[in-house]
């Protein structure tokens, strides 16, 4: 039978395309799509306390603190559909306080190593607009520098700077790898191989959460 309400964890270091799969997932599913990386550089852009307590720590690569995150995403589950983790959780703690809301069905665990993040990080683009995300490896916008949906101005986010994807992925391995065990010991991990094409991870995803 055919589970119609899915809880799913994308979990993977910086740059393993979790954004970019996330997208995928929901042109095909109705899910409630929680990237706390997005819900926090909101909160930033709004000035909001949580935005001033949050900029400091995202500025460097570093972890937001758990307490502060589990507050906000479980604010956030009120939800019937399903949800789509996105960038949480990341540490052992914010993974223990989800157990106590939800029951997950899987956590997909794309790989890729540094030198890859780093390669990609640096070529990614963001609409100041829509939030619409480019990559000139990848998916490269049609005029340079303009969003092709709304035709507002890219940027680089500070974060993608060389030097703060490399913290970023040794944040990942030391904060946020141990959850591979964790969920595997669980039975809710699936790994992808995430240095492959966009296409060819999500059809792996599909497999791994149908
Ligand atoms: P992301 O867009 O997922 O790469 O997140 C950008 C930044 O937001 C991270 O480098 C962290 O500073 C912060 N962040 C996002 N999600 C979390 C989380 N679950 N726990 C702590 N900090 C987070």
């Amino acid at each position: 039978m055919v589970k119609e309400k899915l809880n799913i964890v994308l979990l993977g270091g910086p740059g393993a395309g979790k954004g970019t799969q996330a997208e995928k997932i929901l042109e095909e599913r109705s899910m409630e799509h929680l990237a706390t990386g997005d819900i926090l550089r909101d909160e930033v852009d709004r000035g909001t306390e949580l935005g001033k307590k949050a900029k400091s720590y995202m500025d460097k690569g570093d972890l937001v603190p758990d307490e502060l995150v589990v507050n906000m995403v479980k604010k956030r589950l009120e939800n019937e559909k399903g949800y789509l983790f996105d960038g949480f959780p990341r540490t052992t703690n914010q993974a223990k306080a989800l157990s106590e809301t939800i029951d997950l069905d899987h956590v997909v665990y794309i790989k890729i190593d540094k030198s890859e993040a780093v390669r990609r990080l640096s070529a990614r683009r963001v609409c100041s607009d829509c939030g619409k995300i480019y990559n000139s490896l990848f998916k490269p916008p049609n005029r340079k520098g303009i969003c092709d949906e709304c035709g507002g101005e890219l940027y680089q986010r500070d974060d993608d700077k060389a030097k703060v994807i490399r913290d970023r992925f040794e944040t990942f391995l030391d904060e946020t790898a141990p959850l591979i065990d964790y969920y595997e010991e669980k039975g809710l991990l699936v790994g992808v191989d995430g240095e492959q094409k966009p296409d060819e991870v999500y059809a792996e995803l599909q497999k791994a959460i149908c």
